[in-house]
């Protein structure tokens, strides 16, 4: 079968069913699980939609012969090998903020049900017990709140600490304090060291790069106050797991709230069976509006491609450079 689009995971949306009116597209969703299948199918497709599952590496890129654009439905481009891509001259399109009000939305999920012990709460009620004392809550107001990476994500989540009336601390080396992410939020800029250690609640919205993997280790786990809550919504490797258990069994962390893991899924992890530990399905920008937003935005993108039109939103360069 020719394939011109081949989408690896679950992707649904109309504006892929308006695609396959003009174009041949295969949707296979279970494909990024079966590697042999992948290489193989990749042969020949001119375009590839991903979520963050399929590993686009140089293997893969290798294997697909014919391809014109990889369009990522999602941020974080972890998963695909860019050098490998832009030596294919294979444009990378992706969606630069359709989902971060989503995922900054879901950091005050997180944060407020922490604070005011919703999951168990609502497990105690529905199992007969009407037990007020053991839910004291903390209010957000007046709390200082450290965002790691003031970008597209982190400045909502700034913006909306801001409101509940947080003091907001920014560590982002690379931005100035000119920046509009900076002057619109109110965050002030500071060290790594002074905004984990200032922090009732750290936020990590980073991208996984060498010098952020494994960035809250050990040591800077010990800066944070023996209270704090530490989010993440970025990426799981960001944060050492087996650092992040050992903390907070000594108490040296007030608790974490995690939608991203080392692992995904996660399997077994010791972090499972702690207290004071909130988990969510890496979900933090899966609401309907966000999801339509995101593959519009790069089924839009792939279409200009495929039909010699330059992509609006690209990682690399906006139309394919074929040697
Ligand atoms: P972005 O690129 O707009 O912002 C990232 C910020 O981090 C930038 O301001 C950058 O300057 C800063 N930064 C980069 N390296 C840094 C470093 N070493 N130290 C400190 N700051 C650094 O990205 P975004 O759209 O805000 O997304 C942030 C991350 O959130 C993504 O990379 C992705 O991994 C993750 N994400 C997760 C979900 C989810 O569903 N959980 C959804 C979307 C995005």
């Amino acid at each position: 079968m020719i394939t011109d689009l081949l989408l690896t995971e679950e992707i649904q949306d109309s504006s892929v069913d308006e695609m396959a009116t003009r174009y041949r597209v295969s949707h296979e969703p279970d494909l990024w699980k079966h590697r042999p299948a992948l290489l193989e199918r990749v042969s020949g497709v001119r375009a590839l939609l991903v979520r963050n599952m399929t590993a686009v590496d140089r293997e893969l890129v290798e294997a697909a012969t014919g391809l014109e654009v990889v369009g990522r439905i999602g941020v974080g481009l972890d998963n695909l090998d860019l050098g490998a891509l832009a030596e294919r001259g294979v444009v990378v399109c992706y969606p630069p903020e359709e989902n971060a009000v989503s995922v900054a939305e879901h950091v005050f999920a997180l944060l407020l049900s922490f604070a005011r012990h919703i999951p168990a709460a609502d497990r105690g009620v529905r199992e007969g017990r009407w037990d007020r004392g053991s839910f004291i809550g903390f209010e957000l107001a007046g709390k200082t709140i450290t965002i790691l990476g003031l970008g597209r994500i982190g400045y909502r989540v700034a913006v909306r600490a801001r409101a509940f009336g947080m003091r907001v601390l920014a560590y982002d080396p690379y931005l100035v304090a000119q920046h509009s992410f900076v002057t619109e939020s109110g965050a002030h800029l500071v060290s790594l060291d002074e905004g984990l250690r200032e922090a009732d609640v750290v936020s990590c919205h980073l991208p996984l790069t060498r010098d952020t993997r494994g960035l809250l280790n050990a040591e800077r786990l010990a800066w944070m106050k023996p209270h704090a809550l530490l989010i993440n919504t970025s990426r799981g490797p960001v944060v050492d797991e087996t650092a992040l258990q050992a903390a907070l069994e000594a108490e040296q962390l007030g608790g974490a709230a995690l939608d991203v893991f080392e692992k995904e899924p996660p399997g077994h992890n010791p972090l499972f069976s702690l207290p004071r530990v909130l988990l969510t399905p890496h979900i933090a920008s899966w609401t309907h509006e966000a999801l339509h937003r995101v593959i519009s935005t790069v089924a839009a993108d792939v279409d200009r491609v495929l039909s010699g039109q330059p992509a609006r939103n690209f990682a690399n360069f906006p139309t394919p450079r074929r040697a």
